[in-house]
């Protein structure tokens, strides 16, 4: 009996021997594991810390936006530095916000960041700005054929804003989305004619009155301007695009891509237009009128 008492007590000595072997290792076990996941976290640090200190720039924008804007769009040139980098800014929360799908054709970077600017242009000078009722930008390569409601002459087969069944949706020709930032003189820009329709149609209808930025004091004259300036046109002509006589909607639309595209032009010739424009794009303070 007394044997195998002594030979248990060596049995249990060994146990606890090596159970506090096991407790070292399993000690050095943990360590280790806290030391990983502390070197872990640091590394989650600073690729966080790295993410964040890099230009935020990356997502949707070309490398070469500053170069394209430069190159590309007139109204982005006569802004001062910080007028740039705030309009690199809008036109990067546009491209995070809208979808833009080429149908039958190829959505460049040009494209994307022409007609970002043609979104952007109208409403630089009204903060906050979001088209809420645009999802999706369709590209088309050249004019179309489709019925679209309202919309007879040839130009606006250039582009639409969706109606029905297309509801937060435009559309928008490649040719005439470049042709209207390549030609700088001759007041057409589908880009900011469409998207001029988006800020009309914002309140609810789009006839001309954009209720949604222009202040009510100034809305029945706004109308009258538009009425008045309609019949002159269709006596006498003008120097706008005879399409302006339409309707209301697209009198709003038309000068509007005149008063973006020559601003000292349009105010040279039509005053009260000039001012009236200023006061719903909120852009008198813009130093947008110099050449
Ligand atoms: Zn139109």
């Amino acid at each position: 009996m007394a044997t195998l008492f002594l030979y248990s007590d060596r049995a249990l000595l060994l146990t606890v021997m090596l159970n506090s072997k096991k407790d070292y290792l399993h000690q050095i076990m943990v360590l280790v594991f806290q030391i990983i996941m502390a070197l872990l976290l640091i590394l989650f640090i600073i690729l966080i810390t790295f993410r964040i200190g890099r230009p935020k720039l990356q997502s949707q924008l070309p490398v070469n936006y500053k170069e394209l804007l430069t190159d590309y769009v007139k109204f982005y040139q006569r802004l001062d530095e910080a007028g740039k980098e705030a309009f690199e800014k809008r036109v990067e929360q546009f491209l995070a916000t809208v979808k833009i799908t080429g149908i039958n054709a190829e959505v460049e970077d040009l494209d994307r960041i022409l007609l970002a600017a043609g979104a952007v242009i109208p409403v630089f000078a009204i903060s906050d700005w979001q088209y809420m009722n645009l999802h999706e930008v369709l590209v088309y390569p050249g004019a179309f054929n489709s019925d679209f409601e309202q919309h007879g002459a040839d130009r606006n087969i250039a582009g639409m804003v969706g109606t029905g069944p297309l509801q937060n949706v435009m559309v928008i020709t490649k040719w005439q989305l470049r042709q209207g930032f390549i030609n700088t003189g001759d007041n057409r820009n589908t880009a900011i004619h469409e998207f001029v329709h988006l800020v009309d149609k914002m309140d609810g209808t789009t006839d001309g009155v954009p209720e949604i930025i222009l202040e009510r004091k100034y809305a029945e004259r706004w109308k009258m301007l538009m009425e008045e300036t309609i019949v002159q046109m269709k006596t006498n002509g003008s120097d706008i695009d005879l399409y302006a006589a339409t309707n209301t909607a697209e009198f709003f639309a038309v000068v509007s891509e005149y008063f973006f595209e020559q601003p000292e032009l349009l105010k040279l010739h039509h005053p009260h237009l000039f001012e009236m424009l200023e006061q719903i794009f909120h852009t008198g303070k813009l130093q947008m009128a110099e050449q």
